[in-house]
């Protein structure tokens, strides 16, 4: 089994039942093998603070990898770029906590590290569907869960609200209803992403 994967994490899994053990599962399997998602090997978390993550939910996989924390560090690259946008997603999900635990506050990085995948949300997470994310999202960031009102793609519904703090509207139509691009932002999540 290869050292990392979802299955080998899985096997040193604390609760392979749990939806946020399946969650960093997924995302750490990604983050190793998707390059767009290399420069977010550890989550975009300090070593530190990873080491402690993999402790909490995969304990003892890291010894048995007999792995230092360099080796998983992924070299600097153009990834770096997309540094802002990792960060204003962050502060996004923190901000929408809803409890100020460590729990949250590990899942908003590993759903940060997973926007900048391609896929949609719920498959660069490495979950089966996009249910077990709304469940995710609905109980550690209530707020912000409840405001997707609309059902956006959960991306594109990230995104927008980056835009609407900002004040820029990216939107080339005047309301949803009307919009070309319905199907990008509110169709169903399944296949490839658009
Ligand atoms: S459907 Fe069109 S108007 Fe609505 S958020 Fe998407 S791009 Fe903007």
């Amino acid at each position: 089994m290869e050292i990392l994967s979802y299955e080998w994490l899985m096997a040193h899994a604390q609760n392979p039942a749990d939806n946020l053990t399946r969650a960093f599962a997924g995302v750490i399997h990604n983050s190793r093998r998707n390059k767009v998602l290399e420069a977010h090997v550890m989550l975009g978390l300090e070593e530190e603070t990873f080491e402690s993550l993999m402790e909490n939910y995969f304990p003892g996989a890291l010894q048995n990898a007999g792995m230092t924390m360099p080796s998983v560090t992924a070299a600097p690259g153009c990834e770096a770029l997309r540094g802002d946008e990792f960060g204003d997603l962050l502060d996004l999900l923190l901000e929408h906590r809803t409890q100020p635990d460590q729990e949250s506050e590990w899942l908003a990085f590993a759903i940060a590290t997973a926007c900048m995948g391609n896929d949609h949300l719920y498959q660069d997470m490495g979950l089966p569907n996009r249910q077990m994310l709304s469940e995710l999202l609905s109980g550690y960031f209530t707020s912000l869960f409840v405001r997707n009102s609309g059902n956006m793609k959960w991306k594109k519904f990230f995104y927008k609200q980056l835009c609407d703090r900002t004040g820029v509207n990216a939107c080339r139509a005047p309301s949803c209803m009307v919009c070309d691009d319905y199907l990008k932002c509110f169709g169903p999540e399944e296949g490839p992403a658009n």
